[in-house]
């Protein structure tokens, strides 16, 4: 049977495998591309709810780890 390979990021070993998947599907979700409504440039995540575009530094709320435009 073919194995399939989950790239797990972040915690170690100790925290579970059940704390470490969440965490992983959160930091995906965290790190996905968005594009700025302004410009169209990359926004990241500044700290907890407020996102930033990297090009034209527009600043936009949301939710602690995704943002719905
Ligand atoms: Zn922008």
């Amino acid at each position: 049977m073919p194995q399939k390979n989950i790239v797990l990021k972040g915690l170690g070993a100790k925290y579970g495998i059940k704390h470490r998947k969440s965490f992983t599907q959160v930091h995906h979700l965290m790190k996905q591309k968005r594009k700025c409504p302004e410009c169209g440039g990359s926004i990241i995540r500044e700290a907890v709810g407020i996102w930033t575009c990297k090009k034209c530094g527009i600043k936009i709320a949301g939710t602690a780890y995704d943002l719905k435009l």
